[in-house]
């Protein structure tokens, strides 16, 4: 990048490729040549602890789920993040029917799945659980060098400002989506997302039992083939569509022992959900 002296001679410019552009045309943002995106942490196994499906069954599977985790401690960087699940739910039918708009929701949303990710890292706390916030993301070498378990909220940090959906005021980017956006900054090669079903059927295998069971797809035949209900949110097909350093997510059935254990060591249990 030059400096350029305007012809006064007085002041100095960062002559850029950016200069004088709105950053809107699309023509511009098509043509520009930028560098491939780092990938800051690839190593770092990124996990997400369903809340709904994972932390609301309490004692029934959430020790198992931690333990399991634990056993992994010493083989793999591990960062938790938190789902909001059943209460986030309640808060949000509470505020939508009291006429509360999209940001209050998400923020309710926020505070749910910190509530989640405190339990977490105070369960952990004797196997180095640290629960941090999303502004420490950059310090993970430091944790990692601990021998820390760093826990975090999942929510996007949009909070008052989530963008109302086309239909009706739930934010559409929630927990699932935190996870996706947080592997697309961090490079990571493992992303797991950790619920109570086997992974990615044609249905909700709860609600119709003979769903069939998707092993891989690719995201963009995924978004293309209109399948109503999903086991993530529906944003995180896009994100991972147009992501630089992401290759794929995965869902595991966390409550099946080895499970997690298994998609750590890379294996390929639950759904994989691949850029194309
Ligand atoms: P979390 O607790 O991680 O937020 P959710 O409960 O929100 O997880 O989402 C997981 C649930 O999504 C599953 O337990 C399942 O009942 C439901 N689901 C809906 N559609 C599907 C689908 N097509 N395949 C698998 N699960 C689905
Ligand atoms: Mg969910």
């Amino acid at each position: 990048m030059a400096l350029v002296r305007e012809k006064d001679g007085k002041r100095l410019h960062v002559k850029s490729n950016l200069m004088g552009e709105s950053l809107v045309s699309k023509e511009f943002i098509d043509q520009l040549d930028i560098a491939p995106q780092e990938r800051l942490y690839p190593d770092v196994k990124l996990m997400k602890i369903g809340g709904q499906s994972i932390c609301d069954r309490g004692a029934k599977a959430l020790p198992q789920v931690l333990k399991e985790i634990v056993r992994n401690r010493a083989d793999h960087k591990m960062v938790l993040t938190t789902g909001g699940g059943t209460r986030s739910r309640h808060i949000y039918t509470i505020g939508l029917e009291m006429g509360m708009p999209t940001g209050v929701i998400a923020k309710f949303g926020s505070m749910v799945s910190e509530q989640n990710a405190l339990m977490i890292a105070t369960l952990l706390s004797p196997w180095g659980g640290v629960q941090i916030s999303h502004s420490d993301i950059v310090k993970l070498p430091t944790y990692f060098a601990e021998n820390i378990i760093p826990v975090m909220h999942g929510m996007p940090p949009y909070d008052y400002f989530a963008i109302k959906p086309k239909v009706g005021r739930i934010p559409i980017h929630r927990t699932d989506v935190g996870l996706v956006i947080l592997a697309d900054l961090v490079g990571s090669k493992t992303v797991l997302f950790i619920k109570d079903e086997n992974g990615l059927y044609t249905e909700d295998p709860k609600k119709n039992p003979d769903a069939a069971f998707i092993a891989e797809i690719g995201a963009q035949d995924l978004l293309d083939n209109g399948q109503d209900d999903l086991v993530i949110e529906r944003p995180c097909l896009e994100i991972i569509q147009n992501s630089e350093v992401l290759d794929k997510v995965q869902i595991v059935n966390g409550l099946v022992p080895g499970n997690i254990t298994r998609a750590l060591n890379g294996e390929h249990v639950g759904t994989f959900i691949y850029k194309q």
